[in-house]
């Protein structure tokens, strides 16, 4: 299988090489096959497409908005139209299954690219009244933005820091995670098919020295990252010399709460949701299952019924529910917490092992009850597909647990009782929430997190906030009052 794109980078509107840059190995991880050769961008290629972005930029941020978003629309309609193969790359970059990769992934992009052109027209600034003179303000793009990616949602994340960036008038420098680098390439391609001007959004490779490069640019306005918290703290503070707008989508520890009245097939499909698709390498997953001890016997025995029927093994087929994990290195991390759990007396439901007869870096579905608060497991992001079940008595126990920690990505709660759900939601220390649901993330709705977990939001009408400034300017009408 091959997956080699035209060039490593895609820089003022063409790809471009320079064989001087280390090699990157794509890997294919359902059966371990190199499936691409790229290379690292060398500081010319950075410094190419830094320049490139800033020559683009001013000129689009004076273009219409409503012709910015013509191009956006274009380039989600070219998505639409080419889902079977960007998925099948995307398949073969991140081992995510067809079945998920079809509508999950290029499918949300699209989504991204349709609802920031669809704003782009009505952003407006607003007239202040102050009797005979009077202030107006302008929203304006902030200039050259860098996106920096995780490797679970490539393009999806290429796509949500692009979409706002370009319909407000900005330009963007992408660098993908050097893991899953395939699915931003395209993006870019497909972006000048569509009409958008050389430059305004470019992908250069690399591993961290690249995306440190790219942060502490002069020319550099916005740094938008979504990694791990470590990753976050140092991007963070590498903006933060430039005095950077940042948006930080980073890492959680998310409670998902399941009272006794709850609708037990929605409960147990929900946790399945937030543990086991893209083999539980999602950010907001409700990874600590707190379920009230009136259901819990009968959760567990349905969520093992419904986790043991799960169809592990080859991500082509369409038929396949749960493909490999990304890399060799997350599949040992992986079994590593599969380990510290059972070491640290969590009893294991179902999984714990590795995917039997499969050749990649599979990890079965797997779910620990009885884990406790001072657990590894509960502790810690996992990153894999490993449920971890928590018992509690009552709201108030449950809501204090949930909080206890350090993150405050997402969190979910399921209950018959909607003034409990409102209440228990209202004290739930967490950016984005649900309610009889998990893990849905429409473009309409702001996503991101409180705590360690982030700043700023992506998505809905908030990320216009993260990606223009106001320009305040007061008018004079008449003659100076001035006392010298
Ligand atoms: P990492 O934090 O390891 O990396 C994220 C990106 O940052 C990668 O492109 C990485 O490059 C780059 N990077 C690393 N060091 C630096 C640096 N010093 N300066 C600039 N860029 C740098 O995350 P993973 O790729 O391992 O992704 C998994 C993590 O992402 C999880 O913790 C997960 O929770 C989080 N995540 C958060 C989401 C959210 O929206 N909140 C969504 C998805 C994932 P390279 O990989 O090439 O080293």
């Amino acid at each position: 299988m091959k997956a080699q794109p035209k060039a490593s980078h895609f820089v003022n509107g063409a790809y471009v090489e320079d064989s001087a840059g280390a090699v990157i190995e794509v890997i294919y991880p359902a059966t371990g096959e190199v499936i691409a050769r790229l290379r690292e961008a060398t500081p010319a290629v950075v410094e190419a497409a830094l320049a490139a972005a800033h020559a683009a930029q001013k000129a689009w941020g004076q273009t219409r908005p409503v012709e910015r978003a013509r191009i956006l629309r274009r380039a989600a309609d070219l998505i639409r139209d080419r889902n079977a193969d960007l998925s099948w790359l995307e398949t073969l970059d991140t081992g995510k299954p067809l079945q998920e990769t079809t509508v999950a992934d290029w499918p949300s992009g699209a989504d991204a690219l349709e609802f920031f052109a669809g704003l782009a027209p009505s952003v407006t600034g607003e007239t202040v009244p102050l009797g005979r003179d009077f202030v107006y303000t302008l929203r304006e793009p902030l200039g050259v933005c860098v996106g920096i990616g995780a490797w679970n949602y490539p393009s999806q994340i290429a796509c949500w820091k692009a979409a706002p960036a370009l319909a407000m008038g900005n330009a963007m420098v992408f660098k993908p995670s050097e893991v899953t680098p395939l699915g931003a390439l395209q993006l870019a391609e497909i972006l000048v098919e569509a009409g958008l001007p050389a430059g305004l959004f470019n992908v250069v490779q690399g591993r961290g020295a690249v995306g440190g490069a790219l942060v502490t640019d002069p020319r550099v306005a916005k740094v938008s990252l979504t990694g791990s918290v470590p990753t976050g703290r140092r991007v963070y503070a590498a903006a933060a010399d430039g005095v950077r707008h940042v948006t930080m989508e980073l890492g959680g520890k998310s409670p998902l709460i399941i009272f006794d009245d709850a609708d037990l097939e929605s409960a147990v499909g929900a946790a399945m949701l937030g543990n086991f698709y893209s083999a539980g390498q999602v950010c907001s997953n409700g990874t600590r299952v707190f379920v009230q001890r009136g259901i819990k016997d009968r959760f567990l025995a349905r969520l093992a019924e419904r986790t043991a029927a799960i169809t592990l093994g080859d991500p082509l087929d369409m038929a396949t529910q749960m493909g490999p994990l990304v890399s060799a290195a997350q599949c040992d991390k992986v079994m590593g917490y599969v380990e510290t759990a059972k070491a640290e007396g969590a009893r294991l439901i179902c999984g714990g092992a590795l995917g039997a007869d499969l050749a990649g870096c599979f990890v079965q579905p797997t779910v620990f009850a009885d884990v406790t608060d001072t657990m590894t497991l509960a502790r810690e992001e996992v990153f894999g597909p490993v449920m971890a079940v928590l018992d509690f008595a009552d709201e108030e126990e449950a809501v204090t647990r949930a909080n206890a920690t350090e993150f405050g990505l997402a969190a979910g709660v399921f209950t018959a009782d909607l003034t409990r759900a409102h209440r228990v939601v209202a004290a739930l220390e967490a950016g984005t929430c649900w309610i009889n649901a998990y893990n849905l993330t429409p473009v309409e709705g702001p996503f991101g997190g409180s705590k360690l977990s982030g700043v700023g939001r992506e998505n809905g009408k908030a990320a216009v906030e993260h990606y223009t400034q106001i320009k305040s300017v007061y008018v004079g009408m008449g003659p100076v009052d001035s006392p010298y």
